[in-house]
């Protein structure tokens, strides 16, 4: 992953990218910076969820919009859950709004979905081959539900994807030095994912207390399971609720916060901005 600066019509905004995925994808990870919303929504909150002005909020996703080179954004409604929308040419926006999914697939390009996170995990998938691509939201409970291997695998049955052509970026969110949970998490982790505690995605807090646990390095294990390769998955590796100054917290900021995103889109034409 590495930072970007994109300089557009009058603003800057950071993007976080992943060095896996092709420039001929347009795709980012926002952080908190670069929009126009006031505290505790400050600045770039895409998310109209938790009270900010709407004229704010619509600004941020103009200028999201203007990030991916794109005039629309497919969003789901968000449920933890695992299941997918696959967009079909000439859907509306309202359409896949409507639909209960934790991950947006789009198979033509030009066709840009995203995920709105704070704290949950963001992930982002590539078909280098074929161009398809894919948001995911990936919360504890999305994780354990297997969001990200159920996606890849409709990627495949319905697109014809090739687990040997698939990139996949895992973007910002709470990191195991924070998800701090209960006996009730651990034994669900234990449950779906086997090979969680050898992996190191149960981890022992230094000064004792409660276990944490890593939603990167399951989501990673769910994604070679499925059988992506292991250096074709990129982990950003930041956590939100570490980083006040670039990230909303959900957890840390006890709901008073914005929404970040993450985006994808397979561009019909090469990308304006340096790579
Ligand atoms: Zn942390």
């Amino acid at each position: 992953m590495r930072e970007v600066l994109l300089s557009e019509a009058g603003f800057e905004m950071p993007l976080i990218r992943s060095t896996l995925i092709p420039d001929e994808f347009r795709h980012g990870f926002t952080t908190r910076l670069g929009g126009v919303s006031a505290p505790p929504f400050d600045s770039l909150n895409v998310g109209g969820k938790w009270g900010d002005r709407p004229d704010h909020v619509a600004e941020n996703q103009r200028r999201l919009r203007i990030a991916a080179g794109v005039d629309r954004i497919f969003f789901g409604t968000q449920v933890h859950g695992r299941e997918s929308t696959l967009v079909p040419a000439g859907a509306t926006l309202e359409e896949i709004a409507a639909a209960r999914a934790d991950a947006v697939i789009g198979g033509a390009p030009g066709t840009a979905v995203g995920v709105y996170v704070a704290d949950c995990v963001p992930v982002l998938i590539a078909d280098v081959r074929s161009g398809a691509c894919a948001a995911v939201h990936a919360g504890w409970r999305g994780t354990m539900a297997g969001v990200l291997s159920a996606t890849l695998q409709r990627m495949v049955t319905e697109l014809g994807t090739r687990m040997s052509d698939v990139r996949v970026a895992i973007g910002p969110s709470i990191g195991p030095c924070c998800f701090e949970v209960g006996p009730e998490v651990v034994s669900a982790v234990d449950t779906a994912f086997p090979a969680a505690r050898a992996a190191g995605a149960v981890v022992e807090p230094v000064a004792g207390g409660r276990l944490h646990v890593d939603l990167w390095t399951l989501n990673r294990l769910a994604a070679e399971s499925t059988g992506v390769a292991t250096d074709a998955i990129d982990v950003a590796g930041a956590c939100t609720s570490c980083n006040p100054s670039r990230f909303f917290s959900y957890r840390r900021d006890r709901g008073m916060t914005g929404q970040l995103a993450a985006f994808i889109v397979r561009a019909r034409e090469p990308p304006s901005f340096a790579a």
